[in-house]
């Protein structure tokens, strides 16, 4: 057989050639609506890579990115990994002195960025140690009239200047091609790094049926951030597959989005459960519903089953809940029925594709006890959740020592996986309710309390207990007008979960704090509550 490295390029390469005029739209920063074709981007992705190497970029460096979903972070990602280079998507939500901690780590010598980021980019500066090159995304237009920053350079104009004769080069498709940091809930953020022939494998694997079903009929809209885990890999299996994609730039709020997806005839999309609490207050204050929005994944945090029913139910949106980390590229697990489950009734159907999932081909599963022993498949039984695989790191970034255990890489999370192999998430190892010995899943406290119609978010922590350790609290956001009691809230979960599971005490809070992918912030809330006194 032909010898043909997996790369990066050749993604936006077929798309250029064989959908050619496949559109991608951006909502811009600049506020207006920008439109054009693979094949623009694909001319622009070179002209790019043309103006890196006039910058002095060479095979290796790092460009780091601070910037929303929008297609020139699209040329972006293309123009360095297709020429050698590594894209380092910088999460903007992430504190300041993280922000600058990561950019000094990966050594970026080049970092863009989106308009929005410009006072922040100004404040980092004195900080940046490697930063040879600061380029605004956006055109001549709108370039500030003064900055601090030194000879800040204009996105539209390098690549404009550039003729674009130039050819991807073929290297080994092992070359790292992209870094994405964790978020650092523990210490310092860690950099994951992927190379061009995992980016390409996540791109064929998660296009497939039972995982995203993207086609060539679709039309994409990523709200998941292309700074989050390279928006899931969608700007890669979009062009894999030539489907439109729709990019939203900042705008996230419920109405910008609502009305995207109807102008732009959105068939996909992906996010967090967060995200779409606010597209279907929206959807939902006016009475709207979506013309063509068929399908999403969401992931990233446990979807309560109650916003799969709404969804399904009330807009006719199937969704598909996935499971992932941003060391796995980020695709692990996709919930999909199999043929024996056909004729199931809905309920059952339902409690199946609940759960986190099945790997899709690519990547393997395992649950162990503390001492690496394999748990049973029995969907009772709950490990320590490993995973290995094509797109699973096997170091951090910088660092000598290797996280795997037994070739298996540890995620931290806690699961359960049925004889089926449906893996479902209980909790993250460090979230678990331990009570007199026995493990309550905030997981499942959380979709009880989303399932009632006046919650809005509810996070289940632990509390310290002088007899069982520790007891669950539940904090709870109510929806805007409605009223619901801690007892009434309380009496919602008998009959739902063991007696000795049900949280010992509510409270209400205006809001509950989120990480800067959108999670809750536990550990936060952990502190906000570690004196709390249950009754
Ligand atoms: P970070 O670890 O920085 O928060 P990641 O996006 O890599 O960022 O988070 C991965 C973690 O998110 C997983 O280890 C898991 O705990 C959680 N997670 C992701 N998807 C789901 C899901 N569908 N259900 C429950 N937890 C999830």
């Amino acid at each position: 057989m032909m010898q043909m490295p997996l790369m990066i390029s050749s993604l936006l390469v077929h798309a250029a050639r064989h959908n050619g005029d496949i559109e991608i739209v951006s909502k811009r920063v600049e506020g207006d609506i920008h439109r054009y074709t693979y094949r623009d981007a694909e001319l622009r992705a070179r002209k790019l890579a043309q103006a890196l190497a006039r910058l002095g970029c060479e095979e290796g460096d790092r460009v780091g990115t601070l910037a929303w979903n929008g297609y020139r972070h699209f040329e972006i990602y293309y123009g360095t990994s297709g020429s050698g280079l590594v894209c380092h998507t910088i999460n903007p939500r992430l504190f300041p002195e993280q922000i600058a901690w990561i950019i000094n780590d990966a050594e970026d010598r080049v970092l863009c960025f989106d308009l929005t980021f410009l006072p922040l980019v100004e404040k980092l500066a004195p900080q940046l140690r490697t930063v040879q090159h600061y380029v605004l995304m956006t055109d001549r237009a709108h370039m500030p009239a003064q900055t601090s920053l030194p000879d800040l350079k204009c996105y539209d104009e390098l690549v404009e200047a550039e003729n674009g004769d130039y050819a991807w080069p073929q290297f080994d498709e092992n070359t790292a091609s992209s870094i994405c940091y964790t978020s650092g809930t523990t210490g310092n953020p860690k950099g994951a790094v992927y190379s061009h022939r995992s980016t390409v494998l996540h791109a064929y694997a998660s296009a497939l049926p039972d995982a995203m079903a993207c086609g060539g009929a679709d039309v994409i809209l990523p709200v998941v951030p292309m700074f989050h885990v390279n928006a899931w890999g969608i700007p890669y299996s979009a062009a894999l597959v030539g489907a439109k994609l729709v990019f939203p730039g900042p705008h996230l709020d419920g109405k910008s989005l609502y009305e995207l997806f109807e102008t732009e005839k959105v068939t996909f999309s992906a996010g967090v459960p967060t995200v779409w609490l606010g597209l279907l207050t929206y959807v939902k204050e006016n009475k709207l519903t979506f013309s063509t929005f068929k399908r999403t994944v969401i992931g990233g945090s446990a979807c309560p089953p109650a916003m799969i029913r709404t969804l399904e139910d009330d807009y006719g949106v199937n969704v598909i809940h996935a499971w992932g980390m941003t060391e796995l590229s980020p695709l692990g697990t996709l919930s999909k029925l199999k043929s024996k489950h056909a004729n199931l009734p809905r309920e059952e159907q339902r409690r199946i594709l609940e759960k986190q999932g099945k790997v899709i081909y690519g990547i393997d599963m395992e649950i162990t006890d503390d001492n690496g022993n394999a748990l049973p498949w029995d969907g009772k039984a709950s490990g320590n959740l490993v995973v290995r695989g094509h797109w699973v790191i096997d170091r951090y970034f910088r660092s000598d020592s290797s996280p795997l255990q037994n070739g298996w890489f540890p995620t931290g999370d806690v699961a359960t996986i049925d004889p089926d192999g449906y893996m479902q998430i209980t909790d993250r190892s460090k979230d678990v309710i331990k009570s007199g010995g026995e493990w309550i899943s905030s997981i499942d406290l959380e979709n009880i309390a989303m399932a009632h119609p006046a919650v809005h978010e509810a996070a289940a922590i632990a509390c310290r207990h002088p007899k069982w350790d520790e007891r669950p609290l539940l904090v709870v956001v109510r929806k805007p007008g409605q009223e619901v009691t801690r007892e009434e809230l309380l009496k919602f979960y008998e009959g739902k979960i063991a007696k000795w599971q049900i949280p010992d005490d509510v409270v209400f809070v205006d809001e509950i704090p989120h990480t800067a992918t959108g999670k809750m912030q536990k550990l936060k809330l952990r502190e906000q509550f570690a004196n709390y006194k249950l009754p």
